[in-house]
């Protein structure tokens, strides 16, 4: 049956698989295996040529990972997904796909620190420059665009500032120039919906909440299917628009639109970036993915209802200097939390103890229940300090404009009892005062 149109709930179970045709299995089978039995060279032909979709090789395409894909794909409200090794991967293919040597794009500078240095530093040395603004007024982005721009980039809900990304504003500043909105979803599956709001392409870390228990590294790129990359045209979006020497010439706007849907972008990604560099995720990870993505509306949910909590004790606690959670911010700011995280605030919080740095780390020190952990989205509760770690490999002045303070302390919350979430919190806010 078609599952289109219906909820988060039903997606997440059944979308892209029912039962196997052979042995009736409900789970969805590892298919561990490399290559794919042709019927004859005809079919193999035909695979090839993209006259035909299906299987040729797992570096490129898997069943498993393949069920894992257009469920993710749903769950955001795209046409097609692509898994690939890890939330790192798919932030360097979703741009590397678009932008070649010479080329550019603009990018909020409000990021996971590791998208920041593989911007800064990889792209650069690859010819890609990237040009980092201010997310807090829209128009930076318009006011760095050049004819060599192809992309524009943000994150949904970059930790540790946690402010919204402005989704619409950006994204109808990039459509008027022929320019799609990439928007890093990593901390807010199911919550925000970036292509509802104007974002062409999503990207996902699905270490975090998607896999959801601290288990797998890996990543994928959704393709919203609602940018069209041919009236974009051939000067703006050369990659989709003009003869591609990676696959014997093709056009892929010309080739695939008009034959396949939307899905051009998807398409080229997964026949040329993904085949040439091989970042492929393994179709174990994809099945662990598929677990977690079963559960990850009720998650969402709870993470959200705790993290709120959270949130409210640590304001009123007098020990505590400050606390970023969008949820508890007014005005302006808020009105764009409510805009675009409509379905909670999810599990990110930020505060910071008088004591500074010494607060911050005796803090963490004091833990027993949060775990101390380089992670985000893991069914448990975490407690990073961000500036001896996350966001050490930045300069002081970069870690400021991050809003990495010396005494910051990130906390993921988790799904445990709430009861014992914040008794864990106060006692260790106590040693540390
Ligand atoms: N994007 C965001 C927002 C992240 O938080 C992370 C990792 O923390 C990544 C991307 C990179 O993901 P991965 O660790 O799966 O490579």
């Amino acid at each position: 049956m078609s599952y289109e149109g219906k909820n988060s709930e039903t997606i997440a179970l059944h979308t892209g698989w029912r039962a196997d045709e052979t042995t009736g299995s409900v789970a969805v089978p590892i298919h561990q295996t490399t290559s794919y039995q042709f019927n004859d060279t005809e079919h193999a032909a035909s695979l090839f040529s993209l006259a035909e979709l299906g299987n040729i090789y797992t570096r490129i395409m898997n069943p498993t990972t393949a069920v894992f894909e257009t469920r993710l794909a749903a769950l955001t409200g795209g046409v097609a997904g692509l898994a690939v090794a890890s939330g790192q991967t798919a932030s360097a293919y979703s741009v590397q796909n678009l932008a070649r040597n010479g080329d550019n794009i603009v990018s909020s500078s409000h990021l996971y620190g590791g998208t920041y240095n593989q911007f800064k530093n990889n792209m650069h040395e690859m010819g890609i420059e990237v040009r980092f603004v201010d997310p807090s007024d829209p128009s930076n982005f318009e006011k760095a665009t050049d004819d060599k721009t192809r992309a524009y980039f943000g994150e949904t809900l970059p930790n540790p500032k946690l402010e919204v990304f402005p989704i619409g504003e950006v994204a109808e500043i990039g459509r008027k120039h022929g320019i799609p909105l990439i928007m890093d979803n990593t901390s807010a599956p199911l919550l925000c919906k970036p292509f509802e709001h104007g974002a062409a392409i999503c990207t996902y870390s699905t270490t975090k909440y998607i896999g959801g228990h601290g288990t797998t590294i890996g990543g994928a790129i959704i393709d919203g299917g609602n940018f069209d990359w041919g009236a974009a045209g051939a000067d703006r979006q050369p990659s989709l628009n003009t003869p591609d020497p990676c696959y014997n010439g093709i056009v892929w706007d010309e080739a695939i639109t008009p034959n396949m849907g939307p899905i051009a972008y998807i398409m080229k990604l997964r026949t040329t970036i993904l085949r040439d560099l091989g970042g492929a995720m393994s179709p174990q990870s994809a099945w662990m993915f598929i677990q977690g993505m079963e559960t990850l509306p009720l998650r969402m949910r709870e993470h959200a209802k705790n993290a709120q909590a959270v949130a409210e004790f640590l304001a009123s606690n007098s020990k505590v200097q400050s606390v970023t959670y969008p949820g508890l911010t007014e005005g302006a700011q808020k009105e764009k939390a409510d805009k675009y995280m409509s379905g909670g605030y999810g599990a990110l919080i930020g505060f910071e103890l008088p004591g500074g740095k010494e607060a911050g780390s005796k803090f963490i020190n004091s833990l027993e229940l949060l775990y101390h952990v380089a992670n985000i989205g893991d069914a448990r509760s975490l407690a990073i300090h961000p500036a001896t770690t996350t966001h050490s490999q930045l300069s002081s002045e970069e870690q400021l404009s991050a809003g990495v303070t010396p005494g910051y302390v990130r906390l993921s919350i988790g799904i445990e009892h709430i009861d014992d979430i914040i008794a864990d919190i106060n006692q260790a806010i106590d040693k540390a005062s």
